[in-house]
């Protein structure tokens, strides 16, 4: 049994608050077998950098390439589980009145987890919409061709995620903007900070007197303003803090796990 300590003041930090905030990225999913952006890609598809996959230029220059990039993601979704990161969070939905999950990833596991109301600020890479049209398709089309037609129009159909370069869906920014604005206490998990708009919740919460508490591994470009930076893995820091809260006589100290 190794003990986890909690930066000190942490826990108090949670003290008579209603309204929570989280904001995931990438990170959170990283035990689940899932590769973050900033790690090296494997196998096949090591030499390409997924900032120059993810775009509608890269789409339109060779839309069977991304298609496929996309399909060996979904298939690695596939075969994942959530982990005790994304549980904890479903677990701490039910103990705040106010609490929003704000997610950049598109993996659907926040949902897999529990997790009732999730924002996905960049879609969700299990559904596919008509190039043209932006509507959702929701059956996949039975063909050999890739990227496969849309049934309605004849356009190719695409990955319903937001690529480099798009606009967010305006109802889910709204939503999460409105919680940064409104929460008292705004959690960051595994995300670089890098990846705009996202990465200006945290200073709307701020600017709302919100504290921030970030749960990253990594030192990020927000680290030097959180009130705590908790430099540990979202499956190790979430569930202690968890454990934390639904037992005050834990709250002071170190945590076994
Ligand atoms: P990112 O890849 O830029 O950064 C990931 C962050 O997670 C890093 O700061 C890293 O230090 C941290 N991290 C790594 N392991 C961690 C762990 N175990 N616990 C906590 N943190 C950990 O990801 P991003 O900031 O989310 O943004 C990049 C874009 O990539 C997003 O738009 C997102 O849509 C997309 N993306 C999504 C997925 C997914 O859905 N799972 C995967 C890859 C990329």
């Amino acid at each position: 049994m190794s003990a986890i300590s909690i930066p000190p003041g942490l826990i108090q930090a949670f003290d008579h608050v209603d309204r929570l905030a989280v904001l995931t990225g990438a990170g959170i999913s990283a035990e689940s077998g899932i590769p973050t952006f900033r790690e090296a890609q494997t196998g096949l598809w090591s030499r390409y950098n997924p900032e120059d996959l993810a775009t509608p230029q890269a789409f339109q220059r060779d839309p069977r390439l991304v298609w496929e990039w996309y399909a060996w993601r979904r298939e690695l979704v596939s075969r994942a589980a959530p982990n005790a990161g994304h549980l904890a969070l479903a677990a701490l939905e039910l103990r705040f009145p106010e609490f929003s999950l704000i997610t950049q990833n598109v993996d659907g596991l926040h949902q897999q987890a529990g997790s009732r109301r999730v924002l996905e600020l960049h879609g969700n890479i299990r559904r596919i919409r008509c190039s043209a049209e932006n509507i959702t398709v929701e059956a996949w089309p039975d063909t050999q061709e890739i990227p496969p037609r849309c049934p309605q129009c004849g356009e190719r159909l695409r990955p319903d995620v937001v690529w480099f370069g798009e606009s967010l869906p305006r109802q889910a920014l709204e939503s999460a903007w409105q919680a940064a604005s409104s929460c008292q206490v705004f959690l960051s998990v595994g995300t670089s900070s890098l990846v705009e708009p996202a990465a200006s919740l945290p200073y709307i919460a701020m600017r709302a007197e919100a504290k921030i508490i970030e749960i990253n591994p990594q030192p990020t470009p927000l680290t030097p303003q959180a009130d705590f930076a908790w430099q540990q893995p979202a499956g190790v820091a979430l569930p202690a803090l968890l454990a934390a809260l639904q037992n005050p006589f834990t709250s002071t100290g170190a945590l076994s796990a």
